[in-house]
């Protein structure tokens, strides 16, 4: 049987032009897409519609507000679809595909996201290959998850990070594949649900040597709900840094949920292999296991947009919920 395949454009090079002040969307490109897409060799057995988001976006742009509008128009526009396909700027896009993959329920269609490096309105562009494959990839029965599918690879979205500049391999999933998402676990996961709450603010602090508490301070005072840290690789901090560990614990103890995820690309966190990661749980600092940057970003994000119950979202962060970390 013939499926039927949304193709949902957010923006990013790939449907880029050569501008004067360099590359910018071409208001053009949905047209030559669908002109490319409708000869029947390109997309066997698939049936594709096209739809765009407005204004299209370099996704050096996007904000959280831009992942629950995409969410929104995929359930929309989804509706009639056994598949998306969702074109995105690739600066972003690991961010949006975690993001997405906690906005959406996965019961509905699977979502494969992709882009670009090079603009398909240029000779080399890799744009036509991403697409014909990501296509290819709907075609086949797939687990109703978001995924990525760049440079010939297919990705679990919540696993995968951008690893190249301007290279064609431009992303990986290096900590692990991660379960299929499964329906109603996140849900589950989080009892209070409070709709129509407005999208949380939460930052993202790397570590580095010297650090002082007063980074620490200013972002707290600049009203973060949630705060993501980067820390050295098991998940260590420099616990002799009183001021920075002072401030550290006036965020845990006034709401903000802090949780720490690797700086190294390999492996996960363990707060209690070394007295430096042992100090930071004990100030209630939380592991966030093998979770990227970008998915802990993002669900930290989503959760505490869904509830103001901070302990239940201090739990449902160390839960796998869509198969995004790794529970040892
Ligand atoms: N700056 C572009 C974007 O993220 C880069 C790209 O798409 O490759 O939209």
């Amino acid at each position: 049987m013939r499926k039927s395949v949304l193709i949902l454009n957010t923006g990013g090079t790939i449907s880029m032009r050569a501008t004067e002040r360099g590359f910018a969307p071409d208001p053009d490109f949905l047209g030559r897409l669908k002109n490319i897409v409708a000869d029947p060799a390109f997309a066997p057995g698939l049936d594709v519609q096209f739809a765009e988001m407005t204004p299209l976006l370099d996704s050096s742009n996007m904000e959280p507000g831009d992942w629950r509008r995409i969410a929104d128009e995929i359930t929309r526009l989804g509706e009639k679809a056994d598949g998306v396909l969702l074109l995105h700027g690739t600066d972003t896009l690991a961010f949006t595909a975690s993001a997405l993959s906690f906005l959406l329920e996965p019961s509905r269609l699977p979502v494969i996201i992709t882009g670009s490096q090079i603009p398909m309105s240029e000779a080399d562009s890799d744009g036509l290959a991403n697409v014909q494959g990501a296509l290819a990839a709907l075609a086949e029965d797939r687990s109703r998850d978001v995924f990525v599918w760049f440079g010939g690879r297919l990705m679990k979205g919540n696993r995968t990070t951008k690893v190249h500049s301007f290279g064609l391999a431009a992303f990986d999933a290096p900590r692990m594949r991660g379960r299929d998402a499964k329906p109603g676990e996140l849900r589950a996961a989080l009892p209070n649900v409070e709709e129509g709450r407005a999208m949380a603010q939460v930052g993202l602090l790397k570590l580095y040597p010297g650090i002082s508490g007063a980074v620490v301070d200013a972002l707290v005072d600049s009203g973060l709900q949630g705060l993501v840290m980067e820390c050295y690789g098991a998940g260590n901090g420099p616990d002799l840094n009183t001021g920075f560990m002072a401030a550290l614990k006036r965020a845990v103890d006034t709401g903000v949920v802090v949780v720490a995820v690797s700086q190294c690309h390999f492996g996960s966190v363990d707060l209690y292999r070394y007295a430096t990661g042992r100090a930071l749980a004990d100030i209630g600092i939380i592991s966030g296991s093998d979770m990227t940057v970008e998915a802990a970003v993002t669900k930290l994000q989503v959760l505490l947009s869904l509830t103001s119950d901070i302990p239940a979202v201090a739990e449902a962060m160390t839960q796998d919920l869509r198969g995004e970390v790794t529970i040892t």
